[in-house]
């Protein structure tokens, strides 16, 4: 026996102690003013956009939350989910593959292809195993692909490429010609393929989709589109960017979430029918997990349904991001430069944007998350501001008081951040 590595021969104050391992990693953690904390909420049913936060009596007004049309407290979305329990019970009982096949799952994807106008669709547990399984799964087995990456891609897209092990090229963000420079480089006869977002949930920016579909068509190149933060939110049927913009048809992969606009959990893609087969023969993170509850999936349809039919959240939810927007930047607060529905505030401290967050539930009953360093570069720490088509007037005059308060008594911003 070799007993080299038996634990007789380390002195027992040299062995690795797994718990002052983790403890002192998470003590950088905290020195660093990265440390997670989460707050412990209870979303009031039908009272959207409040929730009971632990340790506090009154509600507290939710300000940072991705349910962004308040769909997860829809009637129509709670009575589809109710009816489905009711009729199927609560767990899909089995994978896809094995049992977990239900007619919710099947509904639900003819609903999504219809609503990005693609022959199928796939549903997945969550956004992230599907941009994880079909980007590991698409790059990884296409002989040869080459993926071409924008460098502020979500982390679930980028463990998907890391995951394929095809080989890679980052562009700079949103920058086309770098894109193209890159292509140019490349063997024209290997299979390509351009993996980008429409909206940049952190940088509050978007996707240049036709410019980069015009690329992509010549070089042969096919596109991936996440379009995690749009879907719901933009275009005539909320089918996302690509769907105001004329582009659906141009994309070969569009992704999405079932978890934010629409309120319920789960991700999805739409494409041609061959490669949604494909993804769904050969992706592990499809094949070996047990299917959403087809409460979910129903909830989820309906969800879907309803925002394709109606314009009047989406037309709301522009308005109060608007006036957010504008009230944040007449009070003087640094709104960052934002194209969409998300309001960035810069506070540009980790620390700080903490004491932020925490004073403004504190003092105020207003929860905002601040976002740190990896989710955003060091040095640009900030708030996220998610208004939505529920936030009433007096809650944006009660914001707008309480984050010129909070800024003020910190000497802070009451200026434009570039
Ligand atoms: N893509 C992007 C761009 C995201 O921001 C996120 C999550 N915030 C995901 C994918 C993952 O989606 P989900 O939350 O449904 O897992």
């Amino acid at each position: 026996m070799d007993t080299r590595f038996s634990s007789h021969s380390v002195a027992p104050s040299d062995r690795f102690d797994p718990d002052q391992f983790f403890r002192g990693s998470l003590a950088d953690l905290k020195a660093d003013g990265r440390y997670r904390t989460f707050l412990e909420l209870e979303r009031r049913a039908g009272q959207f956009p409040l929730a009971d936060a632990s340790g506090r009596s009154d509600p507290v007004v939710v300000w940072c939350s991705n349910d962004y049309l308040g769909m997860g407290q829809h009637p129509a979305v709670l009575k589809a989910m109710h009816e489905a329990i009711d009729r199927a019970g609560t767990g899909a009982g089995g994978t896809r593959n094995i049992s977990g096949n239900t007619r919710d799952h099947v509904l639900l994807e003819r609903e999504l292809a219809d609503l990005h106008g693609k022959e199928a669709a796939l549903v997945f547990a969550t956004g992230y195993v599907t941009n994880e399984a079909a980007l590991s799964t698409l790059a990884g087995m296409i002989p040869g692909c080459i993926v071409y990456s924008d460098t502020l891609n979500h982390a679930s897209m980028i463990a998907g490429i890391r995951h394929s092990k095809a080989e890679k090229r980052i562009f700079r963000h949103n920058d086309v010609e770098h894109l193209e420079r890159l292509m140019a480089a490349d063997d024209p006869a290997r299979p390509k393929l351009v993996c980008f977002e429409s909206v940049y949930s952190m940088d509050a920016d978007v996707g240049p989709i036709k410019a980069i579909c015009d690329v992509a068509e010549r070089y042969g190149a096919m596109t991936y589109l996440d379009e995690v933060h749009a879907v719901g939110l933009y275009g005539e049927r909320g089918a996302g960017v690509a769907e105001r913009e004329g582009q659906m048809h141009r994309l070969t992969v569009i992704q999405g979430t079932l978890g934010k606009a629409f309120g319920c959990g789960g991700g999805y893609i739409a494409a041609s029918a061959p490669l949604i087969d494909f993804v769904r023969s050969h992706a592990p993170g499809f094949i070996f997990t047990t299917s959403m509850p087809p409460a979910v999936a129903a909830a989820a349809r309906a969800s879907v349904a309803h925002l394709k039919a109606s314009g009047s959240e989406r037309k709301r939810h522009q308005e109060v991001v608007a006036t957010v927007k504008s009230r944040l930047k007449e009070a003087g607060i640094p709104v960052m430069q934002s194209e969409t529905h998300l309001v960035p505030v810069f506070v540009g401290d980790a620390h700080l944007v903490r004491r932020i967050s925490d004073e403004l539930l504190q003092r105020h009953g207003i929860y905002i998350q601040p976002i740190n360093y990896p989710t955003v570069p060091r040095g640009t720490e900030r708030l996220r501001i998610t208004p939505t088509p529920l936030h009433t007037d007096e809650q944006v005059d009660h914001l707008v008081e309480a984050l010129t308060a909070v800024f003020q008594a910190h000497g802070l911003g009451i200026r434009q951040a570039a």
